[in-house]
């Protein structure tokens, strides 16, 4: 293997996946994205359409995918991955995560190359133990509202982890806790882009529920981080990567109200069914096998995409 490696990242149009693309690219890699554009956005691919290392092809992984040429990485992406995104597209995210991961996963096996899955903290579901770490095997509901999203990301890990024991393809999973950062699409209804613009437009902080529900926010640069050294790991396991910083989604709104200097009152609305009450990763795994530790502070990571929101919706 040289230097530079060809790499094929579905989903590439995506939050998580266009920033995978700015450091591929960055490191000269040859980068090929496919996507069908259902949640991505080609506009996150604008600075790299011209570049020569750099193909974008506009297509859906639930189809059988040819490429020519040598790949060394594939990384599977393309699904749904808001609330908002996977209610309204369940089909297909069932699809993505299903055929799509058997299509990338044979697309690996034929080019002998290495494999990544991004999976999900949802494959624990509501879970009943805290932090958690890859071990717990989850509180699903398995055709709830959410099921769409939960159950095809664990066929996928059942997926990968069948091609990695029957044909010994190199594969590694990692499951994503709440991401967050600029190229975050602001209309999806994500708690953290909901927040920031009701508070910059001083409307009222959508509160689902009580508040008292938890998440663990990792800013997009750790999260990208954590994926590309999973990437170049020669490890064949799960990883959690997120932030164990935990705060409740009440202690979430106060902290966007000031730091927006935002006159927004809070309002509480209907909790949504199947909704976690609590997500906090057990990062251990991570820490010891590969080096990674998530850096930037909550305040910081919600200034740059506070200042992103407001560039983006003026
Ligand atoms: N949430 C909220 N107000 C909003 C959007 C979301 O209170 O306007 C809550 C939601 O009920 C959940 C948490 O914020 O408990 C995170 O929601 P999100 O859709 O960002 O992702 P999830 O972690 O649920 O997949």
């Amino acid at each position: 293997m040289g230097n530079i490696l060809n790499v094929l990242i579905t989903g590439g149009a995506g939050f998580v996946g266009s920033h995978l693309v700015e450091r591929f690219i960055s490191k000269k890699y040859n980068v090929t994205v496919i996507d069908n554009l259902l949640t991505g956005s080609k506009k996150n691919l604008e600075p790299f359409l011209e570049n020569e290392n750099f193909t974008f092809i506009d297509f859906d992984v639930q189809n059988h995918i040819e490429i020519s040429q040598d790949l060394d990485y594939v990384l599977h992406l393309a699904s749904a991955a808001s609330p908002k995104a996977y209610t309204q597209h369940p089909i297909n995210t069932l699809k993505a995560g299903s055929i799509g991961t058997i299509n990338t996963l044979g697309l690996a096996k034929a080019k002998s190359c290495k494999y990544l899955l991004t999976s999900t903290s949802e494959v624990y579901g509501d879970p009943q133990i805290s932090p958690q770490p890859e071990t717990y095997w989850g509180n699903v509901n398995p055709n709830g509202v959410r099921s769409m999203y939960d159950e095809a990301k664990r066929f996928a890990e059942a997926a990968v982890a069948s091609y990695n024991r029957i044909y010994n393809l190199d594969t590694r999973i990692v499951r994503l806790f709440n991401t967050y950062g600029p190229k975050m699409k602001i209309n999806d209804g994500r708690v953290v882009t909901n927040f920031i613009s009701q508070a910059i437009k001083g409307e009222d902080i959508t509160i689902y529920g009580n508040g008292n529900q938890t998440r663990s926010f990792c800013f997009i640069d750790d999260t990208v981080l954590g994926i590309i050294k999973a990437m170049e790991s020669d490890s064949s396991e799960v990883f959690n990567i997120g932030n164990p910083n935990e705060i409740t989604i009440l202690q979430l709104a106060e902290k966007v109200i000031s730091l927006t200097n935002s006159k927004s009152a809070i309002k509480f609305v209907k909790l949504p069914e199947d909704d976690p009450m609590q997500r906090k990763p057990d990062i251990t795994k991570a820490n010891k096998k590969l080096n990674w530790f998530p850096e930037v502070s909550l305040e910081d990571g919600l200034l740059k995409t506070i200042e992103w929101v407001e560039n983006s919706i003026d």
